[in-house]
């Protein structure tokens, strides 16, 4: 697909055409990576954050209550994750230097010591040595979005912690030496980001081969820089639900392997049907929080998540139930990536 063939699929707001583009989605990804939906446990580990980002509203000035879960709090989770039947456990947070390098390596081992769970880490932008540690350790998936290939847009929205430090593109091929499983992804609509942004960022996701996509909707946070400027692109597109189904309707045609989770912030948008919909429109990935109520509502990196108030095994049990409905089944066992055992066994056969 060529990038005008992606911008016209960007812009197009006929429903009766766009019937074609979730159908291609829908049927990409049933032959490419089937029926089954893997859940994927999502742990919110702390909200401190060093970082600047001007979208994001657990970034370091915000003046919220901060927290940090102990190593027992998130085996705790990760307990859970399993005995839901779960295969991975994500552990996410800001970039937090408390959670040093050694407890992190820490808690990976704990947690592969006593469950089968793959374990994806999203902890921002690491040393590589750090990187390294946590895989040595066991960890097996890494998530790191670029968040828009638009460079001037990136600097301006996303403040380098260090000159010198790697950016998200090199950390991305170094997760990948590492022999991670490497995900990547953007947020839609943000303030500056033009539809020919978009269709770059399908084309990056192509380049990078990545093995995980995410993406959701920019949702603006009162408490953060962007949402005061908000400086729109002479062709902004628009941080809309449709957009966001096109985006990943699209994000599973150029990348047919990969493993792409229905958002939350794509939930925030349509509490009612946004998962399933997304479900239907290429992603074949949930990730259901698992974090301790006490902490949910404050890793608050964009307003009104999807507010849970059920338990999680019952909310386990009604997704369940939802995605069974849908005619698909829940995936067994750790739902690795299909595009990671492609890409080595192209690579044994040379
Ligand atoms: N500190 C980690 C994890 C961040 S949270 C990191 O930076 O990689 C995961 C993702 O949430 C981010 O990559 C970003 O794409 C998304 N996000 C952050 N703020 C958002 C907002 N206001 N609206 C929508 N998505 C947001």
């Amino acid at each position: 697909m060529t990038i005008e063939e992606m911008i016209s699929w960007l812009r197009e707001d006929d429903e009766r055409a766009l019937e074609d583009l979730w159908r291609m989605a829908d049927d990409t990804r049933r032959r490419f990576v089937g029926g089954e939906v893997h859940l994927r446990g999502l742990v919110e580990v702390s909200n401190h954050c060093a970082r600047m980002c001007s979208y994001c509203g657990i970034r370091a000035p915000s003046r919220i209550q901060r927290y940090r879960m102990t190593r027992e709090e998130v085996l705790e989770c990760a307990r859970l994750a399993h005995s839901l039947g779960y295969g991975t456990v994500v552990l996410q947070a800001g970039e937090d230097p408390g959670l040093t390098g050694p407890l992190i390596s820490d808690i990976v081992r704990a947690i592969k010591a006593e469950t089968p769970l793959a374990i994806t880490l999203s902890l921002g932008e690491r040393t590589p040595d750090e990187l390294a540690g946590w895989r040595d350790a066991g960890a097996d998936r890494y998530l790191l979005r670029f968040e828009t290939s638009n460079e001037k847009l990136y600097q301006r929205i996303h403040p380098p912690s260090r000159q010198d430090s790697p950016s998200r593109l090199d950390l991305l091929a170094m997760l990948h030496d590492l022999g991670f499983e490497v995900g990547s992804g953007v947020m839609v609509g943000i303030p500056g980001q033009s539809y020919l942004d978009l269709a770059r960022d399908l084309e990056l996701f192509r380049e990078l081969d990545l093995h995980m996509i995410g993406l959701g909707p920019f949702l603006p946070h009162p408490g953060t820089p962007i949402f005061e400027e908000s400086e729109q692109a002479k062709d902004q597109a628009p941080a809309s639900e449709l957009m966001t189904y096109k985006m990943l309707a699209l994000a599973r045609l150029v990348c047919p392997r990969a493993n792409i989770p229905s958002t939350t912030a794509l939930s925030t948008l349509n509490l009612e049907k946004g998962r399933e919909l997304g479900l239907a429109r290429g992603a074949n990935i949930v990730m259901p929080n698992l974090t301790p109520t006490r902490y949910r509502a404050l890793y608050e990196i964009y307003p009104a998540k999807a507010a849970v108030r059920d338990t999680p095994e019952q909310c386990a049990a009604n997704l369940e139930k939802r995605i069974i409905a849908m005619g698909r089944t829940i995936g067994e066992g750790r739902g690795d990536s299909p595009a990671k055992l492609h890409h080595e066994k192209r690579e044994k056969n040379y």
